[in-house]
């Protein structure tokens, strides 16, 4: 068998479950080795009932108390029972699982493994994982591998998967050059992709995982650096002479720019009009008015005779773009049309008939704006809004589609210097550090869900004045289903909260691009007062009006993450509040929370979380969101990051050939 043979290839690998298998993006055998453990579970020594940490998974020794009891509820059979052990006692329920009753007696001994929290008095476990002494004498002390799941497929299968496949992990090729490996002293690959499925021990976990993430950023940084060579002594072909009607643009702003909009402003404008290409990255804030030096350099463009084309990480965020920029350009002529995936064929087609013969100027889209379908006539500037969702060679695509165009990146991704200067080093960068003069800073705070009816309260008083609100509901990782689920059945619950003239709605991932236009439409023009959301809001969305951000489960998101969606509220210029409902009341989780509570400030907010945190907290959530890596995190792994960047370093000094070594990497592990 060949490592790049298919999955169904593998023993007890059918069709139908590799067709599951495809959905995590896994279609031959080395995908299959890659799919890497989300996180590991530990089957520790069985703790006393009562010394039991709440909302932390741990293992119970306890004996059956009571018949097991099957009660139904609607179509949900839930099945109790009381077990104690010399110390206390706990309520164990499971759901759908009936049978429960034929295999627990009254006096068995068992471990019990999961999560014990307290309702009404009473110490709970739900759905706990169950093991007689034999069984659980041969998990003790093992490391169970956890892996990203999708529906129909379980953790079971998937680890079985990898059982199988593993022997043919020595068909790997390392690509890494030999001098790198043994300068840097690296971990074989093999060995490090083996440890990290089936590890002996977390050192070990940690040890594999730093040569995978080694490996992303290598191959990361190297081909930014080829791209940096091809792009930053670019001729500029497109000189922007005239900023006249940017600045008449610029005096009708309803508000006067911040020093930091001022300053990136003149820097684009001496690198459009320099003799070199413009590859330049605005970071700045949530909130900052990184929207409104776009629009200045997509005008300064289209009036200067080109056209350009403005890139958003997703179709809602794209269609408000459009919304935006055609208002605010329209009374300068320019002719700004939007090209998504979701665009009707018919629609399309007109599109790029148009964008040949120049007859739009600004192309406003997704990635369908770097489709091979798409001919502009004479493309002299790109913007990409929040980047990190693009990486280097979606980079690479779009300037290969002009003429060698301007490119500009908008981020609001906090990232140190001595970082940015690694992950964006074919870019200069430009930062707007201060915020529009009126804005009161977000008011916050981190509450347990007993708040939840002062919380609506408060909205109902929000609403009354005139304003709106965000609910982001539960993320559940496991399957998307259930996410969208959540945000439903959250909707309707508050239906009974709040009286019928407050118009409630929802929003989430798995509706269609139209449905989602339609209820930001809709909560643009405030039709909705209460939107509760999944994540999909997280990034760009701009609605001044809003004033109240809750967040449910605010522990289950990283910080950045936090800040992202608080920078949905505090747009205006009326005070805005951030509400963080903690599910749990574990400290460290709290310590987390507080930093949002006490600063708004994205740069303090990453580098306080990264104090607090240690090696051991590798696998906690990830910071940067949804950055370029499908393991490494520019946080966590900042060392890592500056390792791999020494090591192309190292290469380079040493004349080692690095196109082909580009030429020989995968780009399908490594997400650029
Ligand atoms: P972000 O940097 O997060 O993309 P936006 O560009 O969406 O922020 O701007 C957020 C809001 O701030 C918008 O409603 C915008 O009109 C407004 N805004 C931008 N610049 C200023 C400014 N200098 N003064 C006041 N309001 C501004
Ligand atoms: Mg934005």
């Amino acid at each position: 068998m060949n490592i790049t043979d298919r999955i169904d290839s593998l023993k007890g690998i059918g069709p139908k479950t590799a067709v599951l298998f495809e959905k995590l993006k896994v279609h031959t055998i080395d995908d299959l080795l890659r799919l890497y453990p989300r996180t590991y579970l530990s089957y520790d020594e069985p703790v006393d009932i009562e010394q039991a940490e709440i909302g932390t998974r741990v293992t119970i020794k306890a004996t059956i108390q009571s018949y097991v009891d099957v009660k139904k509820i609607r179509s949900l059979m839930i099945v109790t029972c009381m077990v104690k052990d010399g110390t206390g006692a706990v309520k164990l329920t499971w759901f759908n699982s009936p049978f429960l009753k034929q295999v627990f007696h009254i006096g068995q001994t068992y471990y019990f493994v999961g999560t014990i929290s307290i309702r009404n008095h009473q110490r709970v476990m739900e759905h706990p994982e169950y093991y007689t002494d034999a069984q659980y004498a041969e998990k003790l002390s093992s490391l169970q591998p956890v892996y990203p799941l999708t529906e129909g497929l379980s953790n079971k299968v998937i680890t079985k998967a990898i059982h199988a496949a593993l022997p043919l992990v020595s068909q790997l090729e390392d690509k890494v050059p030999e001098k790198v490996q043994e300068e840097f002293g690296l971990m074989p690959l093999e060995y490090a992709i083996q440890g990290s499925h089936f590890p002996e021990n977390f050192d070990e976990v940690l040890a594999c995982r730093e040569r995978l993430v080694f490996d992303e950023f290598f191959w990361f940084i190297l081909h930014m650096r080829m791209l940096r060579e091809r792009t930053v002594k670019a001729q500029n072909h497109f000189v922007i002479k005239n900023w006249k009607n940017a600045d008449a643009f610029i005096d009708e702003l309803p508000f006067e720019l911040t020093d930091g909009q001022k300053n990136a402003v003149s820097e684009i404008q001496k690198d459009m009009t320099g003799s070199t290409v413009m590859n330049r990255l605005i970071q700045g804030d949530v909130g900052s008015g990184k929207t409104a030096v776009a629009e200045i350099a997509l005008l300064a463009t289209v009036k200067n005779g080109y056209q350009a084309a403005f890139m958003a990480p997703t179709e809602v965020l794209a269609a408000q773009h459009y919304e935006g920029v055609k208002k605010d350009l329209k009374p300068y002529g320019v002719r700004v049309e939007l090209l998504v995936g979701s665009t009707k064929l018919s629609e399309k087609r007109r599109i790029y008939d148009a964008l040949a013969k120049g007859e739009i100027d600004v192309l406003i889209g997704t990635h369908a704006l770097i489709q091979e379908k798409v001919v502009y006539h004479n493309l002299a500037l790109v913007i990409t809004d929040e980047q990190h969702r693009f990486g280097v060679r979606q980079r690479a695509l779009l300037s290969e589609k002009g003429n060698e165009p301007h490119v500009l990146v908008m981020s609001a991704t906090p990232i140190p210097r001595t970082l940015a200067i690694i992950m964006y080093g074919d870019l200069d960068i430009s930062v707007m550090k201060d915020m529009p003069a009126n804005r009161l800073p977000i008011k916050n705070c981190v509450v347990g869900p007993k708040y939840r009816p002062t919380a609506y309260k408060f909205m109902q008083e929000q609403i009354h004045a005139g304003h709106q609100i965000y609910i982001i509901c539960p993320m559940v990782e496991a399957s998307e289903n259930v996410e969208a689920e959540n945000v439903v059945e959250y909707q309707e619950s508050l239906l009974d909260v709040f009286p019928k003239e407050v118009h409630i709605s929802y929003l989430h991932g798995k509706m269609s691009p139209e449905e989602k236009n339609r209820i930001m439409h809709e909560f643009a023009e405030k039709k909705i007062d209460i939107l509760v959301s999944t994540t999909v809001i997280e990034v760009g969305i701009n609605n001044p009006n809003a004033t109240v951000m809750m967040i449910e489960n605010a522990e289950k998101f990283g910080l950045a993450q936090l800040h992202q969606l608080r920078g949905r509220v505090g747009r205006g210029d009326a005070q805005s509040y951030c509400i963080m409902l903690c599910g749990t009341e574990r400290k460290d989780a709290l310590e987390r929370l507080n930093i949002l509570n006490t600063s708004n400030d994205g740069f303090c907010i990453a580098n306080e979380d990264l104090k607090l945190r240690g090696p051991g907290d590798f696998f906690g959530v990830r910071q940067s969101g949804d950055m370029l890596f499908q393991m490494g995190d520019i946080y966590n792994n900042a060392d890592v990051l500056k390792i791999a960047n020494e090591a192309v370093d190292y290469l380079e000094r040493t004349g080692y050939p690095l196109e082909e070594l580009v030429a020989i990497s995968d780009f399908n592990h490594v997400q650029l």
